[in-house]
């Protein structure tokens, strides 16, 4: 038994317009709050199987989060090391997986290097999004969304680090389909589209957006990679449009996803989708946002010129 579940593929009324069909993939629904079970999940279960006894992210995100689940099911401990800007939310979802929370430094990278310290012969380190186990497993969302019958011309998702986007064109590759990829990050996360534009990876010197879940500033060099092996489309949707989009969300399928997911959700608005009939929506969820942080983060933007 794989530590995800296989989530609902539903079809959107509400997302679909004349010409094209919305089908979503409910990663929302997995118990830790997002897709990074399937990757994270995976890449601890191999590790337990090759005789690891605890686990270390430093992640104060999704990813900590799904460790957290992990461990306790596999009955291995858990420490997330986070800095100290990690809100008292994530905090309590750590915790609240019976985690051992160690909240270290002003910065990530801070937290991270006393992660990096506590890994020894019998602790495993999980990556946020650069890790082959973790593709691995996030592919399995293909697997399943075929077997449940989706079909479909292009996949809508987000991309933060990549690892989600790396795991989804191995899912969609290892079942012989070379589908387009929209890769949807805000304009102050850009990391995969400036690489892009570039024709290299780039690190951004800064991350400003609502969409907390997708601030590395830096993709892996897989999901670079990818970019020239596969159709992979990079888009970009504002704070404000991704802050929208969790709101309709809500409305339309009563569902509250974080503004990572509700970028991917916007972009069925910004993208040229005119060339495809049927897109799967990867709806990556995210537990760390609530209906009050996200009016709380619309109020604050500027109005609209
Ligand atoms: C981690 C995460 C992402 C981005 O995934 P990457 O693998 O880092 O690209 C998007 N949405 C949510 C909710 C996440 O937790």
């Amino acid at each position: 038994m794989p530590l995800h579940i296989e989530t609902p593929l539903v079809p959107s009324s509400p997302l679909s317009r004349e010409g094209l069909e919305v089908w979503l993939k409910l990663e929302a629904l997995q118990p830790p709050g997002s897709f990074k079970i399937r990757g994270i999940g995976h890449a601890c279960e191999r590790h337990a199987q090759a005789g690891k006894r605890r686990f270390v992210s430093s992640s104060g995100g999704n990813a900590g989060l799904a460790v957290a689940y992990a461990g306790r099911r596999l009955g291995l401990p858990v420490t997330v090391v986070v800095p100290e800007t990690t809100s008292a939310r994530a905090r309590a979802l750590i915790e609240a997986e019976g985690a051992e929370l160690r909240v270290h430094g002003a910065a990530w990278h801070e937290a991270n290097a006393l992660a990096l310290s506590l890994v020894d012969e019998t602790t495993a380190f999980l990556h946020p999004f650069d890790d082959p186990l973790l593709w691995e497993g996030h592919a399995s969302l293909i697997d399943e969304a075929l077997r449940q019958g989706a079909r479909f011309d292009a996949v809508v998702l987000s991309v933060g680090g990549g690892g989600l986007l790396a795991g989804v064109v191995e899912g969609l590759k290892r079942n012989g389909l070379s589908t387009p990829v929209f890769a949807v990050e805000t304009h102050g996360a850009a990391s995969l589209a400036r690489s892009v534009e570039a024709g290299q990876r780039v690190e951004l010197s800064e991350i400003a957006t609502v969409a907390t879940s997708l601030a590395a500033r830096q993709v892996c060099e897989q999901a670079f990679e990818l970019t020239k092996r596969h159709d992979i489309r990079p888009v970009l949707v504002s704070d404000r449009a991704a802050l929208q989009a969790c709101e309709r969300f809500l409305d339309d399928h009563r569902l509250l996803v974080e503004p990572a997911c509700g970028a991917a959700l916007a972009a069925l608005e910004v993208a040229d989708l005119t060339a495809f009939r049927s897109v799967l929506v990867v709806v990556c969820g995210g537990a760390v946002a609530t209906i009050d942080t996200i009016r709380a983060a619309s109020a604050a933007l500027a109005p609209a010129a």
